[in-house]
């Protein structure tokens, strides 16, 4: 079964630059938060390609002799993160093919609503799958275009898809990436510094790659554009009619990078406003300021500014947790949370704390890290999330849970405040988060937080588990 509802992922293009390979690795280094669970790189010198993937993190895949073997001036690369089910390295991506339109290789980021029913039809038509992505389904629909042309081609087979995808495509000579027409997940292009005379260029999600690189921002690749770069220079073309812009909300909630410009806007000022909207929303009686690192700081940061209340870092987070480690078989209470985060006693001790993160999934986080605070000897423990509660799983390439482990789906505000123990909790309005991201014309998507999916088509195994599983 095609079971690919949660996928997050980062991806990146390079064109024309002789360490082609080697500047994707470094793209997918700063991309590396966008997806843990595996990796890869498919390069072309021309006429071969070539591709290294692996599960893990991109440190560990690509040492100097993989970078070696994935030879030439285009490169295309894929960082993934994804549930239990699909963790296997078949999953991994890039893909890549030799079909009758030559070879091609794809990396992907975000969900094709209407994955099931293409791959369905293709299977009938005599399409053999290798894995369970719905990537995959993309690859087919190429093979099978009557197209002559790639990009005539890739055009049929994007028409044919519905949901959230920024794709990034690898042909023997050229670079062609394309974004959904409503603009769900980012994609943004860039110029690298000349190489002997000729522009190289550079897409990826999110713009803090390009600045490892030294490369400049030109744009973002627009919702419905597909484009083409090959030895001809540079096409924009638009591939399908504009569609009401859906961008994802929750990019700048919490999954980008706060040093990136994301769908032209800066995420830090984006966090930095919904905090300053939120101390304005839901003051509190309090001394003290305290992020959940790292996903809170920007937010918290704002709201000690517009509050006048200091910003406390009473939380440390250790960055070198890894995957795996080895727990005492005598079980220490909340020993996950405690690895990862730990209190600052001589900040925390006596004062009343204002707790700031970006969202409460399933909760139990939240619980652990008031719990922290409190023992810690906190008086007073005021919760403060930067956006609204998070009621629907999302579709179009956002890792949530089924609607049933959604806490906010669920229970009331007063509810959840139980259940995290803190004494007193508030949620960014859906109106002020609107205006944090500065969305005058209507053109983000808050389905996670309003359950309202921007497009039509929503399999009824995807209903299902929004809705059944919840039991409405
Ligand atoms: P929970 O215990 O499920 O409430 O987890 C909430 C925490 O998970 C918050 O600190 C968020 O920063 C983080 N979080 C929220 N959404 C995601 C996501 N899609 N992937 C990974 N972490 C997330």
């Amino acid at each position: 079964m095609l079971d690919k509802f949660h996928e997050e992922c980062g991806v990146v293009a390079i064109y024309g630059h002789p360490e082609a390979s080697k500047l994707a690795y470094l793209s997918l280094y700063a991309l590396q938060h966008r997806g843990q669970e595996s990796a890869g790189i498919s390069s072309s010198d021309g006429a071969l390609i070539s591709t290294h993937k692996a599960m893990g993190h991109v440190h560990d895949i690509f040492t100097n002799e993989v970078l070696k073997k994935l030879p030439g001036a285009l490169a295309i690369g894929h960082t993934r993160y994804s549930t239990a089910g699909d963790t296997v390295e078949r999953n991994a991506q890039p893909f890549s093919v030799h079909c009758n339109k030559g070879r091609i290789a794809v990396a992907h980021n975000g969900n094709i609503t209407n994955a099931a029913e293409l791959r369905a039809h293709l299977e009938s038509r005599g399409s053999i799958f290798q894995a369970s992505s719905d990537t995959e389904v993309i690859l087919h629909l190429v093979a099978h275009s009557r197209e002559r042309t790639m990009a005539g081609a890739l055009r049929d087979a994007l028409l044919q898809l519905d949901g959230a995808f920024s794709l990034v495509f690898l042909a023997e000579d050229r670079v062609i990436v394309a974004r959904d027409p409503w603009g769900f997940r980012p994609l943004a292009m860039g110029q690298l510094e000349m190489s002997g005379g000729r522009p190289s260029y550079v897409f990826a999600s999110e713009t803090c790659a390009f600045d490892l690189l030294n490369a400049v921002y030109l744009n973002d690749v627009q919702p419905g554009e597909m484009v083409i770069v090959g030895p001809e220079g540079v096409t924009r073309e638009r591939y399908a009619p504009e569609k009401p812009r859906a961008q994802c909300v929750f990019e700048h909630v919490y999954f980008s990078r706060p040093d990136s410009i994301v769908f032209g806007r800066s995420v830090q000022e984006s966090r930095e406003q919904m905090g300053k909207l939120l101390a304005r929303q839901a003051p509190a009686p309090a001394d003290i300021v305290v992020p959940v690192p790292d996903s809170g700081n920007a937010a918290a940061l704002g709201y000690s500014e517009e509050s006048g209340l200091p910003y406390r870092q009473a939380l440390i987070r250790n960055h070198y947790v890894g995957r795996t480690f080895i727990e005492p078989s005598q079980a220490i209470r909340d020993f996950g949370v405690k690895l990862k985060l730990n209190p600052v006693r001589s900040l925390l001790e006596g004062r009343s704390v204002i707790l700031v993160d970006d969202s409460i999934v399933r909760g139990t986080t939240s619980r652990k890290i008031v719990r922290m605070v409190r023992q810690a000897g906190a008086r007073e423990v005021h919760m403060r999330i930067s956006c609204p509660p998070t009621v629907s799983p999302c579709f179009y390439g956002v890792d949530t849970p089924n609607k049933s482990e959604l806490i906010a789906a669920n229970s009331t505000t007063e509810e959840i405040r139980r259940f995290i123990e803190a004494d007193s909790l508030s949620y960014l309005s859906l109106d002020n988060l609107s205006r944090s991201v500065a969305d005058d014309r209507g053109e983000y998507c808050y389905a996670c937080y309003t359950g309202d999916y921007p497009t039509d088509f929503i399999s009824i195994e995807q209903l299902v588990r929004a809705g059944k599983k919840a039991g409405c």
